[in-house]
């Protein structure tokens, strides 16, 4: 019988992930169907449970819905998830309502193995202190990057976001000011701002020689983010696609124990931008 998956969020008409899915069930030949479900802050809970009670086996959590899911909705949660605060993968299994974080998992595979750029060593700048970081921040410490900074409109947030981890004498906050001579070799754009066309006030000089430009948004052409880069000297620049793909890949192991090959799903979607 076929096992029923869907993503859940607001909006979801747009999402990417049923494609995604269908492509990793057609390559690895698992009988699974998967659905977008769109539900309102008030309705999410009962739409899940409704989900588990037609036989669905797992889901994804999408925006606006990661952090609420964290909050209220699981029996059990994997460790990555609990570090994160938010959750963006569900799985329903003997009664239990598992909750998964595969975000920052998905992102450093596309950095990783992808854009083949290891992160250990390295001088890292996280902009943003939104869902998206949080889950991206546990992955990235487990890197042990030489040095990692968060940078943020709303200071505060930033302090937060640290405070939530083991104090690590190489993680640090700053304003954008603050980071004038400053430079990094690889730069995570974890804000919303590309979804504006907007860009941090970013100091030039910023990327050091050899360095990754990485917006974690996707769509048409280069990002603001991510043309700044190409003007300032980053030799590399991604958007999010990769991660989209990766982290999907990441709940399709979770909730069938094998790994699809993302390589030819990430090159057709990118076709089709
Ligand atoms: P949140 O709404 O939780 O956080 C938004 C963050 O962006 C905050 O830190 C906010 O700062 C900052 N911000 C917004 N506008 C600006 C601006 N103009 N200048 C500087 N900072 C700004 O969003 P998420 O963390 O959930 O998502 C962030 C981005 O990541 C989105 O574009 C989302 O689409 C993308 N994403 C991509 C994924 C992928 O698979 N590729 C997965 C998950 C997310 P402040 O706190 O000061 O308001």
């Amino acid at each position: 019988m076929t096992d029923r998956y869907a993503v859940i969020g607001n909006p979801v008409a747009h999402s990417k992930s049923p494609l995604i899915h269908t492509k990793f069930a057609q390559q690895t030949g698992e009988d699974v169907s998967y659905t977008a479900i769109l539900a309102t802050r008030q309705s999410f809970a009962v739409a899940v449970s409704d989900f588990i009670t037609q036989g669905g086996k797992g889901m994804n959590v999408t925006v606006p819905f990661k952090e609420q899911a964290w909050k209220s909705l699981t029996t059990d949660l994997r460790p990555r998830a609990a570090a994160a605060r938010a959750v963006n993968t569900l799985t329903f299994e003997n009664g239990k309502i598992i909750g998964d974080n595969t975000d920052g998992a998905g992102l450093l595979r596309d950095i990783e193995i992808n854009l083949k750029f290891p992160v250990a060593g390295r001088r890292v700048l996280l902009m943003g202190a939104g869902g998206a970081a949080r889950g991206i921040l546990p992955e990235l410490l487990r890197r042990r990057p030489a040095s990692l900074h968060i940078a943020n409109r709303d200071i505060n947030r930033a302090r937060d976001l640290k405070d939530g981890f083991h104090a690590s004498e190489n993680l640090e906050v700053a304003e954008y000011p603050d980071l004038s001579g400053v430079q990094f070799e690889l730069i995570i754009n974890a804000t919303s701002s590309s979804l504006n066309d907007e860009l941090p006030p970013l100091p030039k000089g910023i990327f050091a020689a050899g360095a990754l430009a990485y917006d974690l948004m996707y769509g048409k052409g280069l990002t603001p983010f991510l043309r700044f880069g190409q003007t300032q000297g980053a030799v590399k620049l991604a958007d999010g696609l990769g991660m989209l793909v990766e982290q999907a890949a990441e709940s399709f192991l979770i909730w069938r124990g094998v790994r699809p090959d993302t390589h030819p799903v990430i090159a057709m979607l990118k076709g089709e931008e």
